[in-house]
């Protein structure tokens, strides 16, 4: 069974690869839930198509989190003592991702073990156009429903960082109160996209199948028009007990 740290590459690698363009450069991040109490981050500026176990850092959830707290901005000086404070091993020199107080957030939701945040071509033509969030809205095909979920979160810009972080645990408890159950699939809007998965497998399926549903929603728009499924199908897609299976089966055993 490969470890926390193999597995954060393996996604790493999976997400950042040329193929999918979702992420060039520095772009996007990655995590993994390593037990209760810690997790494993991208850290800040490494490249993830060819991130190495030196690109990483172990993180304890409580120091990370307790930056939400409060509701002012949250100052360099402090988010580096947070980040230094958080380090399971203090000899990790690096600095973890600018956008780490989400990633513990995500992690800290019930079933999540793995999160992939790219800045996908196809996804960010909808997240930055005028038509944003209802051009991602609804579901187009039984395959969106089944791996992005029935529906997904919608995020308003805001500057990466800790005021981020706290908008996006509160639109997720709202997402939660109001559907019963976790956002598998996140957009931000003018910033990217967030695949919030049980393992590293379904973090995979999650954002390439939002790249392919992008792409699809561009062509409609040209086509004539996006036709959503109605609501009532896509709840009979979402609870159809095949349509489960194939979802555990696409999580996978990782
Ligand atoms: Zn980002």
């Amino acid at each position: 069974m490969p470890t926390p740290l193999e597995n954060l590459i393996s996604l790493s690698h999976l997400v950042g690869t040329p193929d999918l363009d979702a992420a060039i450069l520095g772009e996007g991040n990655t995590s993994i839930r390593v037990d209760a109490d810690s997790f494993l981050v991208k850290a800040s500026g490494c490249q993830l198509g060819t991130m190495t176990p030196a690109d990483t850092v172990h993180l304890r959830f409580d120091r990370i989190l307790a930056l939400l707290e409060g509701t002012g901005a949250v100052d360099e000086q402090r988010l580096s003592a947070a980040y230094e404070a958080a380090k399971v091993d203090p000899r990790q020199a690096k600095r973890p991702s600018v956008e780490t107080v989400f990633h513990a957030v995500a992690l800290s939701l019930p079933g999540i073990a793995a999160v992939a945040h790219t800045h996908p071509t196809a996804v960010n033509m909808l997240t930055c156009a005028n038509g944003f969030p209802a051009n991602l809205d609804g579901r187009l095909f039984p395959d969106e429903v089944v791996v992005l979920g029935q529906k997904s979160l919608f995020v308003p810009y805001i500057d990466p960082g800790v005021i981020l972080a706290r908008t996006i645990r509160d639109l997720i408890q709202g997402f939660r109160d109001q559907h019963g159950c976790v956002p598998k699939s996140i957009y931000m809007q003018n910033h990217g996209f967030i695949a919030l998965g049980t393992t590293i497998n379904e973090a995979h399926a999650i954002t390439c199948m939002a790249i392919k549903a992008a792409r699809i929603r561009l062509g409609t728009i040209q086509a004539g028009g996006i036709r959503r499924l109605d609501a009532a199908i896509a709840t009979g897609l979402a609870n159809r007990p095949d349509e489960k299976y194939r979802e555990k089966l696409l999580a996978g055993g990782k």
